[in-house]
């Protein structure tokens, strides 16, 4: 059991955040946001697949001028999903110069590392901190490594160096991403942007550096915190990455939304990023989504690639009619399903999902047997057991979650 620390509240839109919310799954387009067609297209694709929350970027007067014909768009098209705009560099000027589509966007996310240097840093924070209190827009300070504010920075190692033991290098960069997020949480909070209207964030590219800054940061403070590790690569390293980063934190009750941020691969549709977060929540028993299928690797001891169809079938089953699933059955997200490859293990895990199938290994007769709740009811034998299989499948849901 999983214990949450303990935050305001923050209310994204419909969603709310923190403490004993439900750990948000959020994402980010990468079409120019200028683009409406394409920027609504990959909001649809990203909420179909799970998104609870969608950030833009909004570099300039082109983008802030699109906010108010996606989210009029989505609207029409049924998509309430809040949007949040994400503000480098010319934030204030864009905020200022259109407040109707600030009104528009659920929440602004910034980057103090780069709102400015010296005194223009302080009034251009302050711009987007007073809009944000006045439009009662929640906001995310979300430091970056590789944005880091440098003249904090610098400054912390100038001081470090003059210390009798100084710092490990990588310590003073921990210490200089928590200064940041709450001296300009501190600051925001000064002129007048409530506790839960803020969000932090610093985020790494390295697994460890991920989980320590994070660790610090959620000990010194409450606000509420998205997760994230930045950079993380494609492919599958940049799954692991992120799965391996955010578990860490999450395990122990860090973390009050995450994103998974993928470098796509060519032909890769954005929607991974959202399926990876869902599927890490779930298999850390966090949040359930999908009825999932627990399937063996397979050894020496099959003969066939049998069990392997038949468990890419049942996946492939459940996805084609979970939506409807979903309107008859409460609690079927939970439900497990086993597809195991021989008698070693196959029973076993059969009997520890809900329902499960265990095909014959080599040598083994060949027939396969059926668990529900733990026990053998029947055996399944022919040429069909896919079919078969999907029907004993109905049945059960049928009993079990009616
Ligand atoms: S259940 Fe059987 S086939 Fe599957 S990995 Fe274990 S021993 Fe191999």
């Amino acid at each position: 059991m999983i214990t949450r620390r303990v935050t305001p509240t923050v209310k994204i839109g419909d969603i709310l955040m923190g403490s004993e919310h439900p750990v948000v799954v959020q994402s980010m387009t990468d079409v120019p946001t200028a683009n409406v067609a394409a920027t609504v297209s990959q909001i649809k694709e990203l909420v179909d697949a799970g998104s609870e929350l969608v950030r833009i970027t909004v570099n300039d007067r082109a983008a802030m001028d699109a906010v108010l014909h996606i989210d009029r768009s989505l609207k029409n098209d049924g998509y309430d999903v809040p949007i949040a705009g994400d503000f480098h560099y010319n934030g204030h000027k864009l905020l200022k110069e259109n407040i109707p589509a600030a009104k528009a966007l659920a929440k602004y996310r910034i980057n103090p590392g780069n709102t400015g240097k010296g005194s223009i840093k302080y009034d251009n924070f302050s711009t987007i901190i007073n809009i944000a209190a006045e439009l009662g827009k929640p906001v995310r300070i979300g430091i970056n490594w590789g944005s880091l504010d440098q003249e904090l920075f610098l400054s912390m190692m100038s001081e470090n160096e003059k210390r009798k033991k100084p710092l490990e290098f990588k310590e003073v960069v921990y210490a200089a991403m928590v200064r940041s997020a709450l001296e300009n949480a501190a600051m925001a909070e000064k002129m007048g942007l409530s506790k839960d209207k803020i969000v932090l964030s610093v985020k790494m590219s390295d697994v460890i550096d991920m989980k320590n800054v994070y660790e610090i940061l959620a000990e010194k403070c409450d606000y509420v915190l998205h997760l994230g590790l930045t950079e993380a690569g494609g492919s599958i390293q940049g799954v692991v990455a992120s799965s391996a980063a955010l578990s860490l934190l999450l395990q122990h009750g860090i973390g009050d939304t995450i994103r998974v941020s993928l470098t796509p691969e060519p032909g890769m549709k954005r929607d991974m990023e959202v399926r990876v977060c869902r599927s890490l929540l779930q298999s850390m028993g966090i949040r359930y989504f999908m009825p999932v299928v627990i399937s063996c690797p397979g050894c020496g001891r099959t003969d066939s690639d049998a069990y392997i169809r038949l468990a890419d079938d049942v996946r492939k089953y459940i996805g084609s009619r979970i939506n409807e699933w979903k309107n008859l059955y409460s609690g079927i997200e939970k439900l497990q399903v086993a597809v195991m490859g021989c008698i070693v293990n196959g029973p076993g895990e059969s009997k520890h999902a809900d329902i499960g199938i265990s095909l014959p290994g080599s040598s083994e007769a060949p027939v396969c047997p059926v668990y529900q709740d733990g026990k053998l009811m029947f055996n399944l034998s022919g040429n069909n057991i896919k079919d078969q299989f999907f029907n004993v499948l109905e049945e059960y849901i049928k009993m079990r979650f009616s």
